[in-house]
């Protein structure tokens, strides 16, 4: 049952990302449907909010430090029912509140203005430490890049929340092996990468990001006493394999007659799910 209502959420995200890229005609098509399961798990099943009130004080704060995945935060604000459906179809234009890259004044329930990297996690850190002083229960999930390990500043802040011992901070980094610059692996490598934050001194859990029972049991199995990362490895586009494929895949420029048949790879592909 919950894995199922994340699944339906996941799959409804994806149709509005495409729906979102149609509108401008390219754009970060790629990691909003490869990301959606773990975007889906974090806003149908692990965050505390009030929809009607984005700066409720005791709300659990989520960090986009990857501004570029805004398209994929939107479509999850709008399941949440933070923002309306049809608000997503403003994406990207002149005066919309949705912005192409995330932007913290625009845009309700976007924490932090994201996009250059390295950044979230420093700011997530501080946030813990803040809402521990005020006795506040919120946890805070910060999501990243695994392009965005490249930057040291990612590290200084993974030890200072080992150090503060920071149990209310998670960390979900979306491992697509791929940056602006071509493969992770070419660019600077990051394996291992679990064993990496496990020397920070996190509890570390590492799934297929694209598998709504690992994530979910990967939130389930969080430490409370010290911060946690779920390393999820994902395929950019996931859900349609025109996109699974495409080469230059970090910024994808879509064709006006591929849209149709992306959503109908997409629809064939999770027949048994309803919409
Ligand atoms: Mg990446």
């Amino acid at each position: 049952m919950r894995t199922e209502r994340v699944r339906q959420a996941a799959y409804r995200m994806r149709h509005h990302a495409l729906n979102m890229g149609e509108a401008q005609g390219q754009g970060y098509v790629g990691q909003a449907l490869g990301a959606a399961d773990m975007l889906a798990a974090v806003y149908i099943d692990q965050l505390t909010f009030r929809a009607d009130d984005p700066h409720w004080a005791d709300r659990d704060r989520f960090l986009l430090s990857t501004g570029h995945y805004a398209i994929g935060l939107y479509a999850a604000l709008a399941e949440a029912g933070i923002i309306s459906v049809e608000e997503l179809d403003t994406y990207g234009s002149d005066e919309s509140r949705l912005p192409m890259s995330g932007m913290a004044s625009y845009t309700p329930g976007m924490e932090i203005s994201g996009g250059s990297l390295g950044h979230g996690l420093t700011v997530a850190v501080g946030m813990a430490l803040g809402l521990r002083h005020q006795g506040n229960p919120a946890r805070v999930i910060n999501f990243l890049s695994d392009g965005e390990l490249d930057e040291g500043s990612t590290w200084e802040a993974a030890m200072g929340a080992s150090h503060h011992g920071l149990g209310n901070l998670i960390a979900m980094v979306d491992i697509n092996a791929l940056q602006a610059d071509g493969p992770t692996a070419g660019v600077l490598r990051t394996e291992p990468v679990a064993d990496k934050w496990a020397a920070c001194g996190w509890h570390v859990a590492r799934v297929d990001g694209n598998d709504v029972d690992a994530l979910l049991g990967a939130f389930d199995s969080v430490s409370t006493d010290k911060p946690s990362v779920i390393l999820c490895d994902t395929r950019i586009g996931r859900g349609v394999p025109l996109l699974e494929n495409r080469e230059k895949a970090h910024f994808m420029r879509i064709e006006a007659d591929e849209w149709q048949i992306c959503r109908e790879q997409l629809t064939e592909g999770y027949q048994g799910v309803s919409a």
